[in-house]
């Protein structure tokens, strides 16, 4: 895509949905006199002659076969149009097209972002602002989008050309300990609850996020594939799985859901590994279970144990799924697990793969007395055409 300011380029900012309204906009300085061609305002004023910041209501129309679409268009700038049509892809597809047949250049609503932004990594936190699944995430990601992490950047790049590598290395060293939270602003954090068949692993989903997601059954061995539900915790986006009860079995189709089961674990932030308070065996728990990176083991149906003797060691958390019990301070250690540090308002936070590849790949050019090498690589990533995934692997 070329960012010659010279061309006009339009692009359609709405999604290829259903919906009332799609909007197109051309800019460019022949994003006039293109509309023109095929835009008639009921008042015959031409949007030549339209003041910036007049709205008018007409119709679109490419031949004399053409039905002629009624929209709206509004004159924002000499040089931009934004044109409101049908909703849906034909109506806009359809104006695309003709701009196109004329010379206009064509691009995604990324495109159209990425053009208006300062810098790449502006440009990289608008078209990931969408992606955001909660309020506080968003809120994360207008702050990069507002410059945050271009600041730290131009920062760094400043220190190492005074020549302060040591400080330059702290400050990386600083975004980098964000990367794991960076990147849950687009993508929810994965909870796997996990544990033998019956513990109550369905109850206990449902329960969280306060609605019947997963089927609760009497019968062990119920829930055989792996089933999702997104909420928000605390504000943070969550993605729960609830998997098959992990035992021996000698069914086809239960193995082949304890399988995925075991797969769901690996991929996890964070594993609930479910207990029976009626019927606690620690010792006999699957091997898979035993020893899992990030795990908080919790001992549920409290409200059936009289006299429980909560095993001291560990992290052990008890839950009634059925009173409810115990689950408020559930998800305060879920919460704690996944988001123990919590950036402040501004604060840079790298929130790409590629973003944070570049930046371990500066702190490396760093370590090897390599300064040129790592402002050359901090620059790029501030440049319009920053690096994608495949040329950094
Ligand atoms: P899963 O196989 O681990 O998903 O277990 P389910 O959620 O399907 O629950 C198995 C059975 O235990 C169901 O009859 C639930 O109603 C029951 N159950 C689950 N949690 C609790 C609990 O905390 N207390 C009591 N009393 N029953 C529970
Ligand atoms: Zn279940």
């Amino acid at each position: 895509m070329s960012t010659d300011s010279e061309k006009t380029f339009a692009a359609v900012l709405t999604p290829p949905a259903r919906g009332a309204i799609a909007t197109v906009a051309v800019r460019g300085p022949a994003a006039v006199e293109w509309s023109d061609r095929f835009f008639t305002s009921l008042s015959k004023t031409p949007l030549c002659q339209a003041k910036a910041g007049r709205i008018l209501v007409g119709n679109w129309q490419a031949s004399d076969e053409d039905l002629g679409e009624e929209l709206v268009v509004a004159k924002l700038a000499s040089d931009y149009i934004e044109i409101h049509c049908h909703g849906g892809v034909q109506a806009s597809r359809r104006i695309t097209r003709h701009l196109e047949s004329v010379g206009c250049e064509i691009g995604t609503w990324q495109d159209w972002t990425r053009q208006k932004a300062p810098d790449a990594i502006v440009a990289e936190a608008q078209a990931a602002l969408p992606e955001a699944a909660t309020k506080q995430a968003a809120l994360h990601l207008l702050d990069q989008a507002q410059g945050a992490l271009s600041r730290e950047v131009v920062a760094i790049i400043a220190a190492i050309e005074a020549a302060n590598f040591e400080i330059a290395d702290q400050q990386i060293a600083q975004l980098l300990q964000l990367g794991p939270f960076g990147l849950h602003l687009t993508r929810p954090w994965s909870v796997v609850l996990a544990g033998p068949p019956n513990v109550g692993k369905s109850s206990l989903l449902n329960k969280m996020i306060g609605y019947d997601r997963a089927i609760v059954l009497d019968m062990p061995g119920t829930t055989r594939d792996v089933l999702h539900a997104t909420t928000a915790l605390d504000g943070w986006p969550v993605q729960f799985s609830d998997t098959a009860g992990i035992r021996q079995s000698d069914d086809v189709l239960e193995q082949a859901g304890i399988l995925k089961a075991k797969g769901a674990l690996q991929q996890a932030d964070l594993v609930l590994v479910l207990h029976d308070a009626t019927n606690l065996r620690p010792h006999e728990l699957d091997d898979s279970l035993k020893e899992l990176p990030a795990a908080v083991h919790v001992v549920n149906k409290i409200d059936l144990a009289t006299d429980l003797a909560l095993p001291t060691s560990g992290e052990m958390l008890a839950t009634s799924a059925v009173t409810g019990q115990g689950v408020p301070e559930l998800i305060s250690a879920i919460v704690d697990h996944l988001v123990p540090v919590r950036p402040g308002e501004g604060q840079a936070i790298p929130f790409t793969l590629t973003l944070i590849e570049v930046l371990k790949q500066a702190q490396q050019f760093l370590q090897n007395q390599q300064p040129d090498a790592a402002r050359q690589r901090l620059s790029d990533l501030l440049s319009k055409t920053s690096p994608s995934p495949a040329d950094i692997a």
